[in-house]
């Protein structure tokens, strides 16, 4: 058996690699903690990983950057200026939305000018933007300042008066679908600031209104781009991580947990039993909940899994075209179709939809290095309901549907220009991240799921176990993944200052 303890320093296993995992460890190292990352996969990013085939180089999950300055905060916290790791664009426009062969805008990155957007399309509706923003800004500051960063063990931690006074201007109980309507009515700008919460795991009739503050995100902080990839963030999170001195193990599974007198003594992997002070689950955690740990020591149960509301999962497809598609931009939503069939699709009938929503990313326009020269590199997304049956004919029919729709609004037929094309969707979320349901997106983000709601971070019958990831607080998104292994690190330190001694381990 391997044991990372020692007579003076605290030992912590953290399970999975994915944002949430290599920050927890991070964290954890910082304080003299040694840590040990078991990850199952052979690369280190989990939903983010990277596919590098045939000279592209395809981001599997993530590629919007939003908040930047979450990312930013969390390499200060080490004295790490992040341009020591990679570097970081602002995009302009931050993305175009599609609305027919002929008819897209583009979202610019300069306020001045979406305003005059925005008027163009709705006259009068650039000054209510304004106020919309300011509302939104005011939710963002105060949410991450006040609320997003709380391990949610406790309702005293919400009990502050200035906390308190802020409730009713965060908006919890209004629906975003009503907010947005009471700055706006044509359709196009409601399509464009509610694109941002369909990810969130409910339609915007059952989204807080609170969640404008994505809106805030996007039109005010900005979409930016890791130079190299969205993986860049993953590969300066690993490299910080093993300057930290964490011990990162790939191509090794956990498949089982050990529970004596409530602690978990070994963590069992394909290359053998760990053990040590403390075990942070960074995995999926109805994974861990369910899979790893013997049944009596389950802090939920099969039905509680069962009735959660899950966010989307898709359907992706990695594409290479060998030549350029002047049209598109880095971002492209294709929002021809209904946004509301879409989403009864995936949050009212759970099927597959028939005319879906997508979005292409193209981030060869911003960046020769990730396909060859004079192609371009193509990441397709349908956002879908989890638990749907997945297989070759269904992601055969939407990648034909995909590169018609899409070569339509490009001008030109590129479907034999493609030089390499995969797809992944349920099946592989569950294979490859032991997906609840497939899910991609995690945990869904309402009102009854959030904060104390949501699963928690400590187990509720282990005591050294912890859970970190896109299924506890603060929720889906790297950021929110990022902050939520730093809550879990913060957490265990806090915890255990001053009681790390035999009567603990
Ligand atoms: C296609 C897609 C697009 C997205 N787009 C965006 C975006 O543009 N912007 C954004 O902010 N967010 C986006 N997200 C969401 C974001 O990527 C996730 O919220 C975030 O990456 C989740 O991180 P995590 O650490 O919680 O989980 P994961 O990344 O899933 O990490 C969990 C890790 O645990 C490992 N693991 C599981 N079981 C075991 C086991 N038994 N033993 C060992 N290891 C195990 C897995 O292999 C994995 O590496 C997207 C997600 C997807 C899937």
């Amino acid at each position: 058996m391997f044991m990372r303890k020692t007579a003076y320093h605290k030992s912590a296993i953290v399970i999975g690699s994915g944002f949430a995992g290599l920050s927890s460890a991070i964290c954890l190292a910082a304080e003299g903690y040694e840590v040990t990352i078991i990850e199952k996969n052979s690369q280190t990013g989990g939903r983010a990983r990277m596919l590098e085939i045939s000279g592209f180089r395809f981001d599997m999950g993530p590629s919007w950057y939003w908040m930047p300055e979450v990312i930013q905060q969390f390499f200060k916290r080490f004295g790490r200026p992040l341009d020591d790791y990679f570097h970081l664009q602002r995009l302009d426009p931050s993305y175009q939305v599609i609305f027919g062969r002929d008819d897209a805008v583009s979202i610019p990155a300069d306020y001045a000018a979406l305003k005059k957007l925005f008027e163009s399309i709705e006259p009068g509706s650039g000054a209510r933007l304004d106020t919309f923003l300011q509302e939104a800004r005011y939710k963002y500051e105060h949410g991450m300042q006040h609320f997003v960063r709380k391990p949610g063990q406790s309702i005293t931690e919400f009990m502050d008066r200035k906390l308190l006074s802020s409730l009713f201007r965060m908006d919890m109980l209004t629906s975003f679908h009503k907010h947005v309507r009471k700055y706006f009515s044509h359709p196009r700008l409601l399509q464009i600031l509610e694109f941002p919460v369909l990810f969130l795991g409910a339609a915007p009739d059952r989204i807080p209104a609170l969640y404008s503050m994505m809106n805030y995100a996007d039109m005010q902080l900005g979409t930016w781009y890791p130079l190299g990839g969205m993986h860049r963030l993953v590969s300066g999170m690993t490299t910080l991580a093993l300057e930290m001195g964490v011990e990162i193990l790939t191509d090794t599974e956990v498949f089982k947990l050990n529970v004596q007198h409530k602690k978990i003594k070994q963590v069992h992997t394909t290359r053998g039993c760990f053990s040590a002070d403390v075990v942070v689950a960074a995995a999926d955690y109805h994974h861990v909940d369910q899979q790893l740990l013997p049944p009596e020591y389950s802090s939920y149960s099969a039905r509680y899994w069962e009735t959660r509301k899950m966010a989307p999962s898709c359907l992706l497809y990695y594409v290479g075209v060998n030549k350029k598609l002047p049209r598109l931009q880095h971002h492209n939503l294709f929002f021809e179709n209904s946004f509301s069939d879409h989403a009864a699709c995936i949050y009212h009938t759970r099927s597959w939809p028939e005319n879906p929503l997508y979005y292409v990313c193209c981030p060869s326009k911003t960046d020769r290095t990730v396909a060859p020269p004079g192609m371009e590199n193509l990441f397709f997304l349908i956002p879908t309901a989890p638990g749907l049956a997945d297989n070759a004919t269904i992601r055969s029919y939407y990648f034909d549907m995909l590169i018609e729709r899409t070569a339509a609004f490009c001008g030109e037929d590129f479907a034999e220009n493609i030089v390499f094309r995969q797809s992944y969707a349920h099946n592989n979320f569950v294979a490859d991240y032991h997906a609840f349901k497939g899910n991609a997106y995690g945990l869904a983000n309402t009102l009854d799921q959030t904060a104390l709601l949501k699963p928690s971070i400590r187990s509720k019958r282990v005591q050294n176990l912890f859970f970190a990831g896109q299924l506890t607080v603060p929720g889906p998104g790297v950021p929110p993944a990022i902050i939520s292994g730093q809550l879990v690190a913060d957490y265990i330190i806090k915890h255990y200052k001053g009681k790390m001694d035999e009567s603990v381990i």
